[in-house]
């Protein structure tokens, strides 16, 4: 059995909260997505906003393997689909494939559409056979297809047949509320797959249950062979199917190839691009393709996976291109140090001073298990190999606020960096964003690789409360290259000093990774 895989994450998946994309951002997680073997690359809905229709008029598609997909809804009711220009709009853009929602629920005829069941049949045939004329490849997404089919089970199927009649290829059901249980789901699938034998069933979940990738799988099982959904679950409410833990799952569990060996590696490295496109932080526990997904911190876990991995992971971290990962905390021992020191390409040589190095600043408030960057740093550091960027004389910050004004802050810095004195001074949203800045002002023409690292993540914590302003601040720094990611640690009372420390780790420690590679 073959399968398609649909992608909607510059569709529907834009519909999250607090993600806007511009057309150069699709453009290029279209072409990563094209890169991974995704069959369908639905890019938005051009009728509905003029950023989509500025996507569609002016990306060349002709490059890529994937079928770009433009999205519209069935005409109005009482209406021709000819006039209408939600869907005359379609056959004047160059991607090839149409993807038409209509309404396959009563309630939603009825109370939303304000029209007759017979009226939306015949607007779902119209539509789907103007733009199967129009030369267009029709997929049908059947909206609230399971509600739809608990509530009148021949209504839903005939909205499916007025599709497939005037000429869509696929026919999608659509858990548009996503309150489907898998049990339910896959019986309806079932049903219908023996509904309709010579057509491709598709189908598109979403999460609000807590099933988003569940459904889809057991879609599958039950017969469907076109599966919808976005790069890391991203879409409005709690989400779509996550493709990429749906992709793992049926190659690397159910046994079915959708994608080469080789493109399935490159899943971890496109779940943090999409991330960092949308400037979202990536989910360190999102299953196969997380962070902390092959991550092993007790003591009994890391012996277990140094004689056999198979031991604590369901599947090898490489196969999804993740990396294994032995955080090393207060609980590890001198097994734990060498395991990671073979991790970070180090030699271990006296584990116990590494071991008594990570205990003492454990104690001052560090904390490595999330900031691997400082403690690969730290290995090195203890074992003789500290090779900085530059060197410090002395930096400063000013903030200044004005009665009713804005709070500016300035930030001015003194180094040496390859043989020379270098000050730079540069202004930021506050003092830890302006030293970021000045720093690599000064250092960045020694170290372009700079341009490419930036912090995703900024967290602090005080560790001590009852000792007041005395608190030691604790700041954790999660840099990126768009590729990897990294965290580092700083400590001190002030909290200026413990950013600048895990700032700069993070700093050096990816451009030290990179010239590894
Ligand atoms: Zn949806």
């Amino acid at each position: 059995m073959s399968l398609t895989l649909f992608d909607t994450t510059l569709r529907d998946g834009t519909q999250r909260e607090g993600v806007s994309l511009t057309a150069e951002d699709k453009a290029r997680i279209a072409r990563e997505l094209d890169s991974l073997g995704i069959h369908y690359i639905e890019a938005g809905f051009p009728a509905s906003n003029p950023k989509d229709l500025e996507f569609f008029e002016g990306f060349d598609d002709s490059s890529l393997h994937a079928k770009l997909v433009a999205f519209t809804r069935a005409r109005r009711p009482n209406g021709r689909a000819e006039d209408d220009p939600a869907v005359t709009l379609l056959p004047s853009l160059s991607a090839p494939v149409a993807c038409i929602v209509a309404k396959s629920w009563k309630l939603h005829v009825e109370k939303v559409l304000r029209t007759t069941p017979e009226e939306n049949l015949e607007s779902v045939r119209d539509t789907v056979a103007y733009l199967a004329e129009a030369g267009k490849v029709v997929i049908f997404d059947a909206e609230h297809y399971f509600d739809g089919f608990r509530d009148d089970p021949g209504y839903s199927l005939a909205v499916l047949h007025a599709a497939a009649e005037a000429g869509a290829t696929t026919l999608v059901l659509c858990d548009t509320n996503g309150g489907t249980l898998p049990t339910e789901l896959k019986a309806v699938v079932a049903r219908t797959v023996r509904e309709f034998p010579d057509v491709e069933i598709g189908i598109h979940t979403h999460n609000d249950s807590g099933c988003g990738v569940a459904n889809a799988l057991v879609a599958v099982e039950a017969g469907t062979t076109h599966v919808q959904g976005t790069v890391n679950g991203i879409g409005e409410r709690c989400g779509n199917c996550d493709l990429v833990t749906t992709i793992a799952n049926l190659q690397l569990k159910m046994g079915l190839k959708v994608m080469d060996d080789e493109e399935l590696r490159r899943l971890t490295e496109v779940s943090n691009y999409v991330s960092e496109l949308m400037n979202l932080t990536p989910d360190t526990h999102r299953p196969f393709v997380g962070r902390s997904a092959f991550a092993h911190k007790g003591g009994l876990h890391v012996d277990g996976i140094s004689k056999d991995p198979a031991t604590y992971e369901h599947v090898a971290p490489e196969a999804v291109g993740n990396v294994r990962r032995t955080p090393v905390g207060e609980l590890s021992g001198k097994n734990s140090i060498r395991t990671k020191a073979e991790e970070l390409g180090l030699e271990a040589g006296d584990a116990t001073q590494i071991l008594w190095a990570i205990k003492q600043r454990e104690y001052e408030g560090y904390h490595y298990e999330a900031a691997d960057a400082s403690l690969a740093l730290l290995i090195g550091r203890t074992m003789g190999e500290d090779r900085p960027l530059f060197e410090l004389e002395t930096f400063r910050i000013i903030s200044e606020k004005r009665a009713g004004g804005e709070t500016t802050t300035e930030a001015t810095i003194k180094l040496f960096v390859g043989g020379h004195r270098v000050i730079s001074t540069a202004e930021g949203n506050g003092p830890v964003n302006a030293l970021d800045q000045a720093l690599r002002k000064a250092i960045g023409p020694h170290y372009p690789e700079l341009k490419e690292i930036h912090l995703s993540n900024y967290k602090v914590r005080i560790l001590d409360e009852h000792r007041a302003t005395a608190a030691t601040t604790r700041v954790l720094i999660d840099s990126t290259d768009g590729k990897r990611m990294w965290g580092a640690v700083g400590v001190s009372e002030n909290i200026i000093e413990a950013s600048w420390q895990a700032l700069v780790d993070g700093l050096e420690y990816g451009v030290s990774g990179t010239k590894k590679e």
